[in-house]
């Protein structure tokens, strides 16, 4: 057992080493009132309760969080068990401090409906949508999900305290919910710790089984990984580049799964070198391309087992070169090869944004990480809760993978049954996008031709960029067959529309202020209206979202009218009988005094110009719209 004090220290002995010492007492003082808070309390494994949020600090100042969040780790229990309010620690903390500390608190409550621990169809539905409502429930900071992940973790560690039913209760929720969010945040150091946590309690046979596999191979384990790790440095040195090898054991859920996938396919688990994989960490992106070289050279890459997240990262910015080779006494080894900064991202996922909060990373990442974490909520939103998309995902992951070749020689590993558009889109999706036909082996093909193990795909594109065609979607004709493929087609219309939305918004608003004769630039107008920027308003105007007669009411606001005023209008129309009195009488319906009116052909009724007089853009507005909707009115101006 961890004493209180030793744990305190360590806390603050890490926050020291990258935070400053005005942040270090900041943090101080909430733990402090946070002791205060739970005194007397004790944890049911008879800790006092303050170990608890001290420990959640403890994981987040591993990943070098804030202050803020430090100390609302260490808050976080006590609005719901000690009764303190939102009010009192905004007061003593700050609001940002405050907002955490109630965000974490008022996350959804999760419910796992069933209690067996196999996964039905529909509890994954429900997961899939428990964890999209967690996701958008921290839209707005997604430190408060790092706290909560951080709290499960230590809960985790002190659950053989509760009674049974709490734990496989608990456990289950953690392998279903949040050991897949952390995976989803890219967060590897909450997600393994997890994963193994819960595999202990749910599978307790098994985890055994492995723990016990592991320990007793370890001298042979080692034995190997130093040989081999050490074959790699000299290599490595030869070609004068610098980096660290490290030789690791995976860690025990993924072993499980790993025997799990190999009895289905019949194939022998190799206690020794399927429980190895080692990692080349270099200095630069161009290193690890050079680092592929030298280890190809040495050991013999395995066909299809390759892949490179440099050039296509993975949702969560995952970035590592993937590659089994033919290692020392012909086994197979899996080796990752990345830069430093990759491997921070590859362990922390979308913590490691808070580290670089102050610098510029390499290649400008930083917006990217902010933006990732947008574009993660928006997928969750997209993402469908019905059983067919549970399905198709499944689908793909049943089916076997075959390898093809691009022209310029690499292996892609694509599902089997794929099509040359399902090709391009696993290449990139910007090549999805504009497929327009493909040769298979030299001979020009259907784009639902069936790639199969082995062939040459080449991929021509169109070009103009009209995009993918919609009948790609038709399941009746077979263009796309894998979930990947149809989601980046999804994706591609969606963003379409919302260009297309910009775009109708633009027209609107420009009119709008044509008519209303203001006087200021868009972008202007959407800054001083409190939008981010101008495409902001203009999609909220072109999907309807915002009308307007809203818009006006919000730009009166801006816009200084003084009193009652005289417009003129020229309204253009066709040469239509009675068009004159329609016109005249909703003016006069709407309350308004007809000062003149006159027309350029009293006989054929073309363009009439009258003068009103108005109380404001919000009735000018309401004029214009009316009168447009009558019958033969082509246009209006206003003079
Ligand atoms: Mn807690």
């Amino acid at each position: 057992m961890t004493t209180l004090n030793e744990s305190n220290t360590k806390l603050i002995t890490k926050v020291k080493e990258y935070l400053s010492d005005e942040d270090v007492k900041k943090i101080n003082e909430a733990y402090k009132f946070a002791e205060k808070c739970h005194s007397g309390q004790l944890r049911k494994t008879g800790d006092p309760y303050i170990i608890h949020p001290v420990f959640t600090a403890i994981y987040l100042s591993n990943m070098k969080m804030d202050w803020e969040t430090i100390s609302a780790a260490l808050l976080h229990d006590v609005i719901e068990d000690c009764g303190v309010t939102f009010k009192e620690i905004e007061k003593l903390f700050g609001r940002d401090v405050a907002g955490l500390v109630d965000g974490v608190t008022k996350l959804p409550t999760l419910k796992i409906s069933s209690k067996k621990t196999n996964l039905s169809i529909n509890n994954e539905i429900s997961r899939a949508a428990t964890i999209r409502k967690l996701l958008i429930s921290t839209s707005e900071d997604a430190r408060v999900i790092l706290i909560k992940l951080a709290d499960r973790l230590h809960n985790m560690e002190t659950l053989h305290a509760l009674d049974e039913n709490s734990i496989l209760r608990i456990s289950q929720e953690t392998m279903e919910i949040f050991a897949p969010l952390a995976h989803r945040l890219g967060i590897w150091d909450f997600k393994w710790k997890l994963e193994d946590e819960s595999f202990k309690y749910l599978f307790p046979k098994s985890y055994k089984e492995i723990a016990n596999l592991i320990s007793s191979k370890r001298k042979e384990r080692e034995k190997y990984a130093t040989r081999a790790t050490r074959m790699l440095e000299e290599a490595l040195a030869k070609s004068s580049i610098q980096c660290l090898v490290e030789g690791r054991v995976k860690h025990l859920y993924s072993i499980f799964k790993k025997i799990e996938k190999y009895s289905n396919l019949g194939k022998r688990f190799d206690e020794i070198h399927d429980l190895i994989a080692l990692r080349i960490v270099v200095n630069t992106k161009q290193d690890c391309y050079l680092a592929l070289g030298v280890l190809h050279e040495l050991w013999k890459p395995i066909p299809g087992e390759f892949d490179d997240y440099i050039a296509n990262p993975k949702e969560s910015m995952y970035q590592s070169i993937h590659s089994t080779v033919m290692c020392l006494d012909s086994y197979p080894v899996e080796i990752q090869i990345r830069t430093k900064e990759m491997h921070n991202t590859a362990e922390m996922g979308i913590a490691a944004h808070w580290q670089y909060k102050d610098g510029v990373d390499e290649d400008g990442g930083y917006l990217n990480k902010l933006n990732w974490f947008r574009n993660l909520i928006d997928w969750q939103i997209e993402l469908p809760e019905d059983e067919n998309y549970i399905d198709s995902v499944k689908t793909d992951l049943s089916k076997e993978r075959i390898y093809c070749y691009t022209p310029a020689g690499d292996i892609k590993s694509i599902p089997e049954g794929s099509t040359p558009i399902d090709f391009a889109y696993e290449v990139h999706t910007e090549l999805g996008n504009e497929v327009n036909s493909a040769l298979i082996n030299g001979q020009t093909v259907p784009l639902n031709a069936t790639i199969s193990n082995g062939d040459l795909v080449e991929i021509i594109k169109s070009n103009s960029s009209q995009g993918p065609k919609l009948e790609w979607l038709n399941t009746d004709l077979g263009f796309v067959t894998t979930s990947k493929s149809r989601f980046k087609i999804r994706q591609w219309f969606r963003k379409e529309e919302k260009n297309l939305s910009i775009e109708r918004g633009k027209g609107v608003v420009l009119s709008l202020v044509d008519k209303l004769k203001i006087d200021l630039p868009l972008e202007e107008i959407a800054s001083k209206l409190k939008y981010q920027n101008l495409d902001e308003l203009l999609l909220l105007i072109g999907s309807g979202s915002l009308n307007s007669p809203k818009l006006v009411k919000k730009l009166t606001t801006l816009i200084n009218y003084g009193g009652r005023k005289n417009i003129s209008l020229k309204i253009n129309s066709d040469d239509r009988v009675g068009l004159i009195r329609d016109v005249t009488e909703i003016i006069s319906k709407e309350g308004l005094n007809i000062i003149s009116i006159s027309t350029n052909d009293i006989n054929t009724g073309k363009s009439i110009l009258i003068e009103v007089d108005s109380n404001g853009l919000e009735q000018q507005n309401k004029i214009y719209s009316i009168i447009e909707t009558i019958d033969g009115v082509n246009s209006i101006d206003t003079i």
